[in-house]
């Protein structure tokens, strides 16, 4: 307990009494935090602009003990991202991203792997502002594989037999991996394409993928998407609020 200095990404805000604001991050040291910023409101705010969504910031704040909300005594910019904020194209992505992200990290619990993961992935949006789609698939497939709940693609579940590459791989409504002989009529064919795409996903930093995956066809892309979606609807059991296109571009 007591002062906690992280890296952190302002993921939401939401305005609290008349001049305060909570501010819900992404820290590196604490994991998920709620943090009311005081005064955040007020014209000539010591916070300034650190505070805007997807900002990434230095963090100082107070913590009690048996007390969820914590309070930001200093919040410094590393690095604004407010023209990505701002762009058409990439306010859905992001707001589905602090979506996800909200539900799927635990609270006060550091993970520095999903950290870097979803910074890296903003500053990839920061590259490619105007065709988020496939930066969000690679957030989507990595945010389910650190929380264990990303198939396994390499072997099929019933046989253990590994794939090799060109092999039909089935899944099952569970989204689990089946050879052709352990397969069911009622499962769906993963294309090649798309388990070389996922597969893609282990070896690569969000901005590669992006590239390495830029000529998937649009039909390759809400396949996809759509894996992907099953996964998440699954593991929320619920579909997302935010909506993002598939194939925006
Ligand atoms: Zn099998």
């Amino acid at each position: 307990m007591g002062l906690v200095n992280t890296d952190a990404i302002v993921l939401r805000t939401y305005n609290l009494a008349e001049a305060d604001r909570i501010v819900l991050c992404l820290t590196r040291n604490a994991g998920l935090v709620r943090a009311v910023a005081k005064g955040a409101r007020r014209m000539k705010s010591r916070f300034g602009a650190a505070l805007e969504p997807f900002t990434f910031i230095k963090l100082d704040f107070y913590e009690k003990e048996n007390r969820e909300l914590v309070t930001i005594s200093q919040a410094e910019i590393l690095k604004s991202n407010f023209e990505l904020a701002a762009h058409p194209d990439s306010t859905d992505a992001l707001a589905y991203i602090a979506e996800l992200v909200s539900e799927f990290a635990p609270p006060h619990e550091a993970n520095d792997k999903l950290y870097r993961m979803v910074k890296a992935c903003i500053d990839a949006l920061a590259s490619l502002a105007d065709r988020p789609n496939l930066v969000v698939r690679y957030f989507e497939v990595w945010l389910l594989r650190l929380a264990g709940l990303f198939p396994d693609l390499s072997a099929c579940t019933r046989c253990n037999n590994r794939f090799v590459d060109a092999e039909l791989v089935y899944v099952d409504s569970e989204a689990r991996p089946r050879c052709r002989a352990c397969s069911h009529d009622t499962d769906s064919v993963l294309s090649i394409e798309i388990r070389r795409c996922l597969t893609a996903t282990q070896k690569l930093a969000p901005l590669e993928f992006a590239d390495s995956s830029a000529q998937l066809s649009a039909e390759a892309q809400t396949e996809l998407a759509e894996f992907t979606h099953r996964l998440l609807v699954r593991a929320l059991e619920r579909r997302p609020r935010t909506v993002v296109g598939a194939t925006s571009r």
